[in-house]
């Protein structure tokens, strides 16, 4: 099944403005046998059938959510369920796919491990036989990107490598920037390492120009089909955070769809919802909830919550010449990777976490960056045991601040 892509938007807007699917089915505990049983009700109503997107021999790559920040407890519900991740896979093996799965988990370093572990992903593979895959070490490659900046997103080669992309997200209420985050959101974790928080710094509190490039990154590293798990959601960023039961499970090809479909299903239909409505712009999918068709359950009966609004925080007032600022400091005048000859001991760990290979052997063994190919991932900071990589403004950055400090002084 060919992928929908930047040159493919355009056919793929002109369907969506007759009508879409979203495939539904109820779900009320991470009980395996009950997830089973929702994710065959919900491959029952797929449009198109799950073997006609995943055949005998594909690689499909399963792209799970594994956190931002630190090892998550499944029952955070920050992360994809592993009853969940399990029940999409065996749906996948049982087309005859070669099942991959994983996340960027860079700010582990090289112990990832410790996150597979804590998420419940270990054991999944375990199970299905599924392989994990560590997207750093895929390593990773620059595509363009459909804005003026960032002008490109560093994506893992786990994404290039695959027939298949199978999106399995989870749902929570927040955060700040977003207001939901839901399938769409999940493949900004394609894009690796400290690239994604630059992002985050590129646009600040303008929750409208992030949830653009959010959307940009899905155009342009879209998934060929997305799971929604909405049987439990983590409802309140900023609020007393509580895990709230839903009893949802959501599946389709157009993730605008199956997000729109979530925000109506937790009273969060007049929130602004800038991925969704950018994904509809920029022709990802449907937004418009009287143009999904949802199949599988009866949705005017389905009970809907009224989750409480996660705390958004309007674009801060920022003067034109901060603005310029920021951006020229995440851009330009960034920082960049730099090893301390004094402090390396050679050990290679760098080198070997690069996923561009740009670290090479200097002289006595120290290790030094190839700035010109750094695409400043910074997994290298995350692997130095002994601090010698540290960041610095350097080249063209570094002479023009000093000018300035110096402006600054006479
Ligand atoms: S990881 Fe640190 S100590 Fe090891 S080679 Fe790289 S910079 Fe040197
Ligand atoms: S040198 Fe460091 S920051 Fe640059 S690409 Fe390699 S790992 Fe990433």
């Amino acid at each position: 099944m060919p992928r929908l892509s930047r040159s493919s938007g355009g056919d793929f807007l002109r369907e969506s403005t007759f009508e879409t699917t979203v495939s539904a089915a109820r779900n009320g505990s991470y009980d395996l046998a009950s997830v089973r049983k929702a994710l065959r009700d919900s491959l029952d109503s797929l449009e198109p059938l799950l073997p006609a997107i995943a055949r005998p021999g594909h690689r499909v790559l399963v792209k799970v959510n594994l956190g931002c920040s630190g090892s998550r407890s499944p029952a955070h519900r920050l992360t994809t369920h592993p009853a969940v991740a399990q029940a999409i896979i065996e749906a996948l093996l049982d087309c005859g796919a070669r099942v991959s799965f994983g996340d960027d988990v860079s700010r582990a370093g090289q112990y990832c491990e410790a996150v597979y572990k804590a998420t419940g992903m270990a054991e999944v593979a375990d199970r299905t036989g599924a392989t994990l895959i560590d997207f750093v070490a895929t390593g990773a490659r620059e595509i363009p990107s459909g804005l003026l900046f960032p002008s490109s997103y560093l994506v893992t080669n786990a994404y290039f490598e695959s027939d298949v992309v199978v999106n399995a997200a989870n749902c929570r209420s927040g955060p700040v920037i977003v207001g939901m985050s839901a399938a769409i959101k999940n493949m900004f974790g394609c894009v690796v390492g400290r690239r994604k928080q630059h992002i985050h710094d590129l646009f600040g509190s303008d929750q409208r120009q992030f949830a653009r490039a959010i959307a940009d990154i899905h155009q342009a590293i879209p998934a060929d089909i997305s799971f929604l798990d909405m049987t439990t959601v983590l409802e309140g960023f900023g609020v007393t955070p509580a895990v709230q039961p839903v009893g949802l499970l959501l599946a389709g090809t157009d993730p605008v769809a199956l997000d729109t479909v979530a925000a109506h299903s937790i009273g969060y239909e007049r929130l602004p919802m800038w991925t969704t409505f950018y994904g509809h712009r920029q022709g990802i999918g449907c937004n418009d909830m009287d143009r999904i068709r949802i199949r599988g359950i009866e949705w005017s009966t389905f009970e809907k919550l009224h989750l409480r609004y996660p705390l958004i925080e309007g674009p801060a007032r920022e003067l034109p010449r901060a603005r310029a600022t920021r951006i020229l400091n995440n851009t330009m005048f960034r920082q960049r990777p730099v090893i301390d000859a004094g402090q390396c001991g050679g050990c290679g760990e760098c080198a070997d976490r690069c996923p561009v290979k740009c670290i090479s052997a200097g002289p006595g063994s120290v290790c030094k960056i190839d700035l010109g190919r750094c695409v400043d991932c910074l997994c290298c900071t995350k692997v130095c045991e002994t601090g010698a990589v540290h960041l610095e403004v350097v080249g063209a950055g570094r002479a023009f601040r000093r000018l300035i400090d110096y402006a600054a002084t006479i």
